[in-house]
């Protein structure tokens, strides 16, 4: 009988989804607020992870981009198979993000320059590199290199995409070498990192920029800590692998707060390339 059952459901059914409790202070934050500040939490400073599609929306001059290799797909070379096929993990990923696979590359205008940016969506199999991802990253340097226009990575990753094999891996080297010939070129590239990014991504073109900068707080690293740990016999110190004490060390350049990267990426580029002109 629907209409006893519509009698059921909770009071407050109409206020779900309205607002939204941080994952870090616990603090209840009404949804719109949390959009209008980029998925920032306003009480703690703790950073949502976010789409793609927002991470461009972010950075882009008007929200506005030309998106391109959007219709690259996997073919599951090794018809490869887990707890289910891959291509039904891939399918899943299709519906659930409305893209490809894990990376949206695009261009258009930052501050008023013209970029290629490619924003990671770690929502399509964690973010994970295959195929796909590394030729379209491919393609991105070399249209980077094409309209001497500064390149941006905003890596959200896991790593390799296992299901992919041999294939995920060396994307690594082929990514990496795209980068080089646009080093060869002086144009510039930087690279953010957002939480989480590890493994391969990491172990290649994440750590390649001429800038390497982070979101506060992002997990960033190549194994996790208890690999880390079982290896060396040592007990990591708090806050290993995060943001602020990898700057500490020296293995990124800056943290940015999500609400100043833009402005933080234009000022880069222009000390980059107003003082090369
Ligand atoms: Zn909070």
């Amino acid at each position: 009988m629907a209409w006893l059952r519509k009698n059921d459901e909770p009071k407050n059914v109409r206020t779900e989804g309205l607002w939204i409790k941080c994952d870090a202070c616990g603090a209840t934050i009404w949804k719109k607020d949390l959009e209008a500040a980029g998925m920032v939490c306003e009480k703690c400073g703790f950073h949502f992870k976010i789409t793609a599609r927002e991470r461009l929306k972010l950075l882009f001059d008007d929200a506005h981009w030309e998106e391109f290799g959007w219709n690259l797909r996997s073919t599951n070379a090794l018809q490869f198979v887990d707890r289910k096929p891959y291509d039904e993990r891939l399918e899943e990923a299709k519906a659930k993000t409305g893209l490809n696979d894990a990376v949206l590359c695009a261009e258009g205008k930052l501050a008023g320059r013209d970029v290629i940016i490619c924003a990671m969506e770690y929502r399509f199999i964690g973010g994970s590199m295959g195929a796909v991802v590394g030729e379209k990253l491919t393609r991105a340097a070399e249209l980077a290199k094409q309209r001497a226009a500064p390149l941006v990575i905003i890596s959200a990753s896991g790593g390799a995409r296992m299901m992919e094999g041999m294939i995920s891996l060396v994307q690594m080297a082929k990514v990496s070498a795209a980068l080089k010939r646009l080093d060869r070129a002086k144009i510039p590239y930087i690279s953010v990192l957002t939480d989480p990014t590890t493994g391969g991504v990491t172990a290649s073109f994440a750590m390649l920029g001429d800038l390497n900068i982070a979101e506060p707080e992002a997990l960033i690293g190549f194994a996790g800590p208890r690999v880390i740990e079982q290896t060396i016999r040592q007990k990591l110190p708090k806050g290993f692998q995060r943001s602020e004490f990898l700057v500490k060390h020296g293995m990124l350049d800056a943290v940015a707060p999500r609400g100043q990267m833009k402005a933080y990426i234009a000022h880069a580029l222009a000390f980059f390339c107003d003082a090369a002109a």
